[in-house]
């Protein structure tokens, strides 16, 4: 069966070699934010002939194509996510580099009556949350 990801691809008219059906799949079962090197480590266990200069190839045309997402977490890594229709954005905890994904309403009006205000129609933003954990307060009594 076709994953999501090449689904969209065929749908967009690129196309599908079996190097790049194994990339899409695994990139459209990837639950987490993996860099190229993780991208390749986990296709290339699939289909061991797939080298890391065809995963980027690839995840470069995939980019160009829009059916995924490059993230910047602020490690000067870049991280690939399934271009998704539920718009969401990402807080990085900077101790663990755990990423949590959220959405919120609020926000999103914000930022587009912020634009508004200034005489324009949004068309993309970017926004990424960095920080730390907060001490429980259990912790902090014990010290
Ligand atoms: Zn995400």
């Amino acid at each position: 069966m076709p994953s999501r990801l090449e689904e969209l691809c065929v749908k967009k008219g690129l196309k599908m070699t079996d190097q790049r059906r194994v990339i899409s799949r695994v990139l459209s079962e990837a639950t987490d934010h993996p860099d190229v090197e993780e991208v390749h480590r986990r296709a290339s266990a699939i289909d061991p002939r797939i080298s890391i200069a065809t995963v980027y190839r690839t995840m470069r045309l995939f980019e160009e194509a829009h059916v995924i997402d490059r993230l910047d977490f602020g490690d000067g890594r870049a991280r690939y996510e399934e271009a998704r229709t539920d718009h969401h954005h990402h807080l990085i905890d900077v101790d663990s580099g755990e990423v949590i994904e959220f959405t919120n309403d609020e926000m999103e009006r914000l930022k587009e009556s912020i634009a508004s205000e200034l005489g324009y129609d949004l068309i993309g933003h970017r926004l990424e949350l960095y920080g730390v954990p907060r001490k429980r307060r259990a912790d902090k009594s014990e010290s």
